[in-house]
């Protein structure tokens, strides 16, 4: 198209031209590879059921899984995402999850909402991109279930406890009955999306599996 002459599209990691995300950076990335907590996904040392980061917590989640660590240039990727749309960056990113997490036996797949102000702005929600590149490849159908019922504080610089207490009660969920899979571009302590099942599981989810494109690692 017209746009791509004017403006080639160039890797977003290292500037060579052709495409958004070019073969090498792809392979790059660093993905998250196991053993890992089986409920929270953060890779360890052996496979466990509960690790350092997740044990004590009360989750709303069955179990997370992620494909790709959230380092400089991951972050870098999301934001663009974010920022620019950049189309090709869902079906790709759908490919590298699916490459890394096995389908989820669930029923019906959702997405993480975006904040009501952002969604005024003309900006890109990378979840419902993916949720529906996900739904696609695995042959499972994508609902709009949930809505944020305020305006959050940013996430970003609070300690995992504020996380928890920011994220509080602020989702609700439409009726849905069975296994859902619940989608999001990043899990950093996973506050938001335990959020977000508790609110799917009190509409009728009989669980809640969390599925994003990167995590972050704590090492
Ligand atoms: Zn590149
Ligand atoms: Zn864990």
């Amino acid at each position: 198209m017209l746009l791509d002459l004017l403006f080639p599209r160039r890797c977003i990691l290292c500037l060579v031209p052709g495409s958004t995300l070019c073969a090498a950076c792809t392979s790059a990335l660093p993905r998250v590879v196991p053993p890992l907590c089986a409920r929270c996904g953060s890779p360890v040392a052996w496979p466990v059921t509960r690790c350092r980061e997740c044990s004590g917590r009360r989750l709303a989640f069955g179990a997370a899984r992620a494909a790709v660590v959230y380092d400089a240039g991951v972050q870098t990727l999301v934001s663009s995402w974010k920022e620019r749309g950049l189309r090709d960056l869902a079906s790709l990113a759908a490919a590298i999850v699916a490459e890394a997490v096995t389908r989820p036996a669930v029923h019906v797949i959702t997405f993480v909402p975006e904040d009501g102000d952002r969604s005024l702005r003309r900006g890109h929600h990378p979840p419902v991109r993916l949720a529906r590149e996900l739904g696609h490849r695995w042959d499972l159908p994508v609902r709009s279930l949930l809505r944020r019922t305020r305006r959050l504080r940013p996430q970003r610089g609070l300690g995992r406890e504020e996380r928890r207490r920011n994220v509080q009660g602020a989702f609700v969920a439409e009726s849905v009955r069975g296994r859902v899979l619940l989608v999001d571009d990043v899990y950093t302590t996973g506050a938001t999306v335990s959020a977000a099942a508790s609110a799917l599981r009190r509409a009728g989810a009989s669980s809640v599996e969390v599925v994003t494109f990167a995590r972050a690692v704590r090492r």
